[in-house]
Formats: C-alpha cells, structure tokens, sequence
C-alpha cells in the first residue's frame, strides 16, 4: 500500500510538471473508484494548476478555482507520459496537460478517490485530521499530552490518523523498534522522555523512506515504467523468526488492532 513517504515522492515527482500549466481536461474511464469521480472532475476544463500538495495520504492539486483531492487507495500511483499512450487496463484516470504531457493514474483495485472541493476547509475527507507527522506541531510534548491515561496499546494508537497523520503499519513497527518500544505498552505507560524519542524516530523513518522513494524514483516521466514502491532496509517489519538486527534474538510478531505488528522482545521494553 502506498504509505505517506510514496505519498510524498509522488508529489515531489509529479509537481514540476504540472505546476503553472493548465490541465486541459480529465479523461475518466473508470468513475467507481472508492467513491465515484466527482463531477467538477468529470466536466474540468482548462484549468491552471497553482501547486500541488499532500495532507496525509491525499494528493491536493490546487487550481484556479478549486481543488482535485487524490488518494492512492491500495494499489494505486500516478505518473507523467510525456505524450499521450493508448491506456492499459488499469489506467482509469488521465489529466491532459497544456504542456503535452499527461498525468495518468493507475490503480489494478480501485480502492483510490479523485475528488473535488471548492475550498479545503469544507472538504470532509479532510476534517478530523491529526497533524503532519513531519510538522512541529508533532513533538514529544503533544505525543505525552494525549498520551495520558490512555489505555489503548501504543501501536494502534499510533496508527489512529485523529492522533498524527500517515504513521502505516510499517512505519509504527520501525519507529517503535528504534524507540526500544513495546508495541503492546498501554499509551499511557510511555514517559515523557520516550514519547520525545518515539516522535524524533517517527520523523527519523518516514524522512529517510522520502529521501529514498527520491532516489529510487528517480524520473516521475517515463512513458512505459510504472513508479514502484520503494524495497527499505527494515529492522523488524516482515522479519517474523528472523534474528534481531541489533541482539540476535527471533523477531516476534502479533496482531494489535487486527495488524500484523513486529517487534524485538529483548531490545524493546
Ligand atoms: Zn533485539
């Protein structure tokens, strides 16, 4: 699944394609996505793009008048041809650009979105939304704070996007291995002092998945290769029976609010 780091390349990779240039029209041929494609989308026309931006998991692309509202879904990316290419199965949305180039979105389960809102503050998907993971608002006093005297084990309470935004399964297993965390710890157990480690490698972790999805993808505009999701060198994730990195000992695993969770039971307390 596209996580917040692939988010946020996508956004890198596509932004300078589209920035100051018109999108001429939207070509949908699949409209059921996770909701159907907004209408304004269906009927767009010649619309200059003003910026692109990411709140969570969602992709904003500001335009003269309005804003288009992407999301990923499960399985889905978006990349720039460089000219228009006849459709594969599972492109079912094309942005035509005044440049020439087209941005495509591709999605095999569907599961994405492409919305419209006149203004961001009346858009529902994006109400009730915790702060940026990588913001300052998200700091160890802010994690403490809602911390308290909450039951809920740390992980799933981490991954609740009312708490901070973008903080997948992936990333609250890493981040908490590094923070020498229990996943199954009550949030109300973590410190003071290990709620400021726990944000400082939450940001750590996502921060170095983006400067890797840059690396990996290195050109958003390839006419025929799709932008794959980026392989990282994982402590915990994925490694169930394997040996801990740092002691050695068999990396466990266990659901926690019906997610796998991975953890070291030596190196995290
Ligand atoms: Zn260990």
């Amino acid at each position: 699944m596209p996580e917040l780091p692939e988010i946020e390349t996508s956004r890198r990779g596509i932004e300078p394609h589209l920035v100051g240039y018109c999108i001429v029209n939207a070509v949908v041929r699949q409209p059921k996505l996770r909701w159907p494609v907004s209408a304004q989308i269906l009927s767009l026309k010649d619309r200059q793009v003003l910026s692109v931006q990411r709140r969570a998991k969602y992709l904003l692309i500001e335009l003269d008048g309005g804003w288009i509202i992407g999301h990923l879904g499960m399985s889905g990316s978006v990349r720039v041809l460089p000219e228009p290419i006849a459709p594969g199965k599972h492109d079912h949305v094309d942005f035509v650009l005044s440049n020439g180039k087209v941005l495509r979105y591709t999605d095999p389960r569907r599961f994405g979105a492409w919305l419209w809102a006149d203004d961001l503050s009346d858009c529902g998907v994006l109400k009730h939304l915790g702060p940026e993971p990588l913001s300052d608002e998200f700091d160890g006093e802010y994690l403490f704070k809602k911390s308290r005297a909450k039951k809920t084990q740390v992980k799933p309470w981490l991954m609740d996007n009312k708490l901070v935004v973008g903080v997948g399964n992936i990333y609250a297993s890493e981040s908490l291995f590094e923070s020498r965390i229990l996943p199954t710890r009550p949030a109300g157990s973590l410190t003071e002092a290990e709620c400021g480690i726990l944000v400082a490698e939450i940001k750590r972790v996502l921060s170095r998945s983006i400067e890797q999805g840059g690396t990996t993808l290195k050109d958003f505009l390839q006419a025929d290769g799709k932008p794959g999701y980026f392989a990282q060198e994982l402590q915990v994730y994925g490694r169930m029976g394997e040996p801990c990195r740092v002691c050695g000992t068999a990396i466990e695993s266990e659901k926690l609010g019906q997610r796998s969770s991975f953890f070291c039971r030596r190196c995290q307390k």
